[in-house]
């Protein structure tokens, strides 16, 4: 006896293999039948001209108090994502925490919840404290070198001594073993920009070690800091020198010296592959990309010492005017102050959803003037017209390229409602399947549905996710990619993606008949077994 039997359904398992019509049966959390099935079950569901699919895994997002704010946090869930990997970008931001972090999570926090008041400061905490809010689908953390590096050296503009290096090195090891099951690093965004190659290989060697992810935003994605190619060569050397599988995340050419050359991008990860270099990514079908002010329009050395020295050098006229000629050349690399939109400005939200060079309009000012005085007041988010179609596509078509949202789980209501997000949050998957597969036609069903479950399972090295086949755990879709639709834009962000008709998290449904049920199926996993 089955707990549930999905019958008459097309099958697209997750390898890439061409699909076939067939029934899956679960029991418990698992797979328990693949094939015709005569058997009974406590309940059946007809799938007849639907696909059967894995559930999507995003391997790429920021979803890290997403669950902790609301647990129905549902944008990820309706578009067939069950299991989501969070503490990308360097950013662990709800662990470690100390007096140097804790600014960290709260700035990213008090916009849901002001009062919302941690009582872990370990990964080991943390992960326990996502089980008892419970979540509709699965969690996976990953450490981050940015709250590593600033648990121990605060926000200091210099290379660690051996000493620093170990107490590092030692919070990653802890950290993967009470369960965090990658690692990350942000090399754009401060303190990690402060690092050489050399400490990134010592924090990601503990991952290594242990068979897990790393997960690397490079250095620069554009003409800025490194430069793109040293910095895309610069992930490939960590796995180079540790063995470490390497996800760069996101990946993209951003800005005019970059655009049309997203394929030397794959050229490069080819070749590193031929050299035995485990490297791949992700993407996120988009011409847009989004980020916090201090990340989208300031030169790194204007940002040393964190942002109230920041706004201390902008008080100096002749500093000023030296930070407001750099806003320029991020400006251009956006196509213009018509691509940096407002996202998210806690101060005056009337101000989300307009573009810098409406608010300079509206201000008397240049949009450089006005990128300095927005910052001045909160450090907000934007989205940027930062890529081109051409890039996205000749990236997206690579094998080895993931899909992963670079968003986090939201909610058409509550705390989790506020600002403009970038639509990626609702409507990556969504996208995909409405736009590259039955619209245009860029890849297959089969491997689009790769990108989303057996090839992210398979970067992260899970055993038991990614596949429709028997024993693997029973996170199974059922939806007919006709009808799958997007229906968020910039201005109205917060609209659910439809078309996924059932979605089942740990065998359990989640989603019934195009609605979320209410349920809190997911799990926080600790293990490469879960
Ligand atoms: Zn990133």
């Amino acid at each position: 006896m089955f707990d549930l039997i999905i019958r008459n359904g097309t099958v697209v398992d997750g390898t890439g293999s061409a699909r076939f019509k067939t029934d899956v049966a679960i029991k418990g959390d698992s797979v328990a039948a693949v094939g015709e099935i005569t058997g009974e079950a406590a309940r059946e569901i007809d799938a007849t001209g639907k696909v059967v699919t894995p559930g999507f895994i995003d391997l790429h997002t920021h979803s890290d108090n997403s669950f902790l704010i609301d647990p129905y946090a549902d944008s990820k869930l309706t578009q067939g994502v069950t299991l989501e990997l969070l503490g990308n970008c360097g950013m662990s931001y709800c662990a470690p925490f100390n007096d140097n972090t804790l600014d960290e999570f709260r700035s990213r926090t008090d916009k849901y919840d002001p009062d919302y008041t941690p009582d872990w400061s370990d990964m080991d905490g943390y992960l326990t404290a996502l089980e008892k809010s419970g979540s509709t689908i699965n969690i996976a953390a990953q450490i981050g070198h940015g709250s590593v590096r600033r648990t121990v050296m605060g926000m200091e503009p210099r290379m660690p001594t051996p000493e620093e290096i170990d107490r590092m090195s030692g919070i990653f090891a802890d950290s993967l073993d009470a369960g965090a099951l990658g690692m990350s690093t942000g090399l754009w965004y401060s303190p990690g920009s402060y690092s050489l190659a050399d400490e990134v290989i010592a924090v990601t060697q503990p991952a290594a070690d242990r068979g897990k992810l790393y997960s690397s935003h490079i250095r620069s994605e554009a003409d800025d800091l490194s430069g793109l190619f040293p910095a895309h060569a610069e992930a490939i050397e960590v796995g180079r020198r540790t063995g470490a599988r390497i996800q760069i995340s996101h990946v993209k050419a951003v800005g005019p010296k970059f655009w049309g050359r997203g394929y030397e991008l794959i050229e490069g990860m080819e070749r590193a592959r031929e050299e035995g270099i485990d490297v791949a990514g992700d993407q996120y079908p988009y011409e847009w990309s989004s980020t916090g002010f201090s990340g989208a329009m300031f030169a790194r050395w204007a940002l040393v010492g964190g942002r109230q020295a920041t706004i201390d050098r902008l008080a100096d006229a002749d500093t000023r005017a030296q930070v407001r000629a750099d806003v320029t050349y991020y400006i251009n690399r956006n196509h213009s102050a018509e691509g940096c939109v407002v996202s998210s400005f806690p101060p005056d939200q009337s101000l989300e959803g307009r573009s810098l060079q409406d608010i300079a309009d509206e201000w008397g000012c240049e949009p450089e003037e006005a990128a300095l005085r927005l910052y001045e007041q909160s450090d907000g988010n934007y989205v940027l017209h930062s890529m081109e179609l051409q890039d996205i596509d000749s990236i997206a078509k690579w094998g080895l390229m993931s899909i992963a949202s670079d968003g986090s789980s939201l909610r058409d209501e509550g705390p989790l409602s506020s600002g403009k997000p970038h639509p990626r949050n609702y409507a990556t998957n969504s996208v995909i399947i409405e736009q590259f597969v039955e619209q245009r036609g860029l890849f297959t069903l089969e491997e689009a549905i790769y990108k989303m479950t057996a090839l992210p399972a398979s970067r992260l090295n899970l055993s038991k996710r990614g596949r429709i086949a028997i024993g693997q755990k029973a996170d199974v879709l059922v939806f007919d990619p006709a009808n799958v639709k997007q229906h968020n834009d910039f201005v109205n962000p917060h609209v659910y993606s439809t078309g996924m008709d059932y979605v089942f998290v740990n065998g359990k449904p989640a989603l019934e008949n195009g609605k979320p049920n209410g349920e809190l199926p997911g799990k926080v996993m600790r293990s490469l077994d879960d």
